[in-house]
């Protein structure tokens, strides 16, 4: 069966290209019939940050990928947090001492930082691995007994493992096809300290492999620890999951991976959701005004394609269409106003009831309490230029309030004989009890047309008097919406 999983290490807010690292998984657990799963790894006391797990969890929920099983959840596999199962790694790693895979290293930082030192002076780089593992204050040069005593005796210790030497490893990246690598160049990770923690590597296999993980789909900054991993199954005899590292996220001007600098510099959220601490906020796509869905859907775009020119899609379609074998190898380039852009689509196509639910609050604050019916027929004139929520006000105040002020600009349309032509535009609309768009419209338009006065004499001193700015949707729609009086009362005060 397929399993995969979303394994962040809680150390702060989760940065959007975790966010396309757990949507991918989502993604091709739904497609394939499996099981999308969140562990926690938290084996690195030091990095955990208070409410990142749950931030994490939020998000996903957000975006409307929460997992199929996680902490609370499902726990068929459980505990799906790594401190809960720090009882389950030593035994691992004992297994790799007593088959020969893994030795003890007893080495203080002062030691070895002396050493590092004088191997530097003889023009050597250090590399903890098989030029020195003998040299160095381990067990392999240890009698057995000495290495029990010495651990008995409480000394600080790491569990290394053993790499192999002088092998070619040629592996397989669904990705990037075959992958080949030197174990001669590895060194020799730490997989478990004597404070009785795991490091993330062993912590990762094994949980991997006891949560049955089928295939292991990450940020491509995991692909140099490959090697060690597939090493690690090989010694446990364990089958290794497949692998797939996704390409890199990159800035959207110059090279380089994207970072919360870029955000800052260019004023767009690299956080799904918003992250408040001492140090200030950093702001999230969430309180940006986004849609989960125009998230989510950007965000599949960045480094995979369904092969047609397709952008919009949705969560079921993308579940559909998504395939592995069509993410790419090269970096995928992060463009914020592309982004802006999705948002825009989801924002034209949702329900107006919904949009006007949304604005009803930012109404509220203006201490304005407009009818539900009202605000939806305003929003449906206004949202095809909108790309969020949060600009309808700009864009429709004037529907809601008298201008208190004309565009400066706007005004050279203002001439002698206005004053005179929107008074008898008032006599017009006063008779019109249809006071429908279309038929506003047609009435004003016969007047013109028999008095023989030009468009553009009436219909921008119109729109001034009841806009303030030559801006705004369809003329006659606002008419219709602001009603007979508004309109006639606000003809007045332009002309007064
Ligand atoms: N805990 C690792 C991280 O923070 C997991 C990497 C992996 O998926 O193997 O990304």
């Amino acid at each position: 069966p397929i399993r995969v999983r979303f394994a962040p290490s809680p150390t702060g807010p989760l940065h959007i290209g975790g966010v396309r690292t757990a949507l991918f998984n989502y993604l091709f657990a739904k497609k394939n019939g499996g099981t999308f799963y969140l562990r926690i790894e938290d084996t690195d006391q030091n990095r955990f940050v208070p409410g990142a797990e749950a931030y994490i969890m939020e998000a996903l929920e957000w975006l409307g990928i929460a997992p199929d099983e996680t902490i609370g959840k499902n726990e068929k596999f459980g505990p799906y947090r790594q401190s809960e199962r720090k009882h389950l790694y030593k035994d691992y790693a004992d297994r790799l001492i007593n088959s020969g895979w893994a030795y003890y290293a007893f080495d203080t930082p002062e030691a070895l930082d002396a050493f590092r030192k004088s191997e530097e002076e003889q023009g050597k780089t250090f590399i903890y691995n098989h030029t020195n593992r003998e040299k160095l204050d381990t067990s392999l040069v240890l009698s057995n007994d000495k290495t029990a005593a010495r651990i008995a005796n409480g000394e600080h210790y790491v569990i290394r493992f053993k790499t192999p030497v002088n092998e070619t490893l040629h592996l397989h990246d669904i990705i990037r096809g075959d992958v080949k690598f030197e174990t001669s160049l590895l060194d020799d990770k730490v997989l478990f300290k004597s404070d009785g923690m795991p490091t993330y590597h062993l912590a990762n296999i094994v949980d991997d492999h006891l949560m049955e993980t089928s295939h292991v789909i990450r940020g491509e900054e995991w692909l140099p620890s490959m090697p060690l991993h597939v090493l690690l199954y090989r010694a446990f005899d364990w089958k290794a999951p497949e692998f797939a590292h996704l390409p890199l996220i990159l800035k959207p001007v110059g090279n380089g991976k994207l970072s919360k600098r870029d955000g800052d510099k260019l004023g767009f959220p690299v956080f799904p959701l918003e992250w408040k601490t001492a140090e200030g906020i950093a702001t999230g796509y969430r309180e940006n005004g986004f849609f989960p869905e125009a998230v989510v859907n950007f965000l599949a775009l960045l480094g995979w394609n369904d092969g047609t020119e397709q952008e919009l899609f949705t969560l079921a379609e993308l579940v559909d269409k998504f395939d592995l074998n069509r993410v790419h190898k090269a970096g995928a380039k992060f463009d914020p106003d592309k982004n802006k852009w999705f948002n825009h689509q989801y924002l034209i196509k949702a329900d107006n009831g919904l949009l006007a639910k949304a604005f009803t609050p930012i109404l509220a604050k203006k201490g304005l309490t407009t009818e539900e019916e009202t605000i939806i027929k305003i929003v449906s004139l206004i949202k095809e230029r909108a790309h969020f929520v949060s600009e309808f006000w700009e864009m429709s105040n004037f529907f809601f309030q008298a201008p208190t002020a004309y565009d400066e600009k706007a005004t050279k349309n203002w001439k002698p004989e206005t004053p005179a032509l929107m008074t008898q535009l008032n006599t017009v609309l006063a008779t019109i009890t249809d006071f429908s768009s279309m038929n506003i419209e047609t009435v004003v338009k016969e007047w013109m047309t028999a008095n023989d006065i030009g468009m553009g004499k009436v219909m921008q001193p119109f729109r001034l008097s009841l806009v303030g700015a030559l801006k705004g949707p369809h003329l006659f729609d606002i008419v219709e919406v602001i009603g007979k009086e508004e309109t006639i009362s606000r003809i007045e005060k332009a002309i007064s």
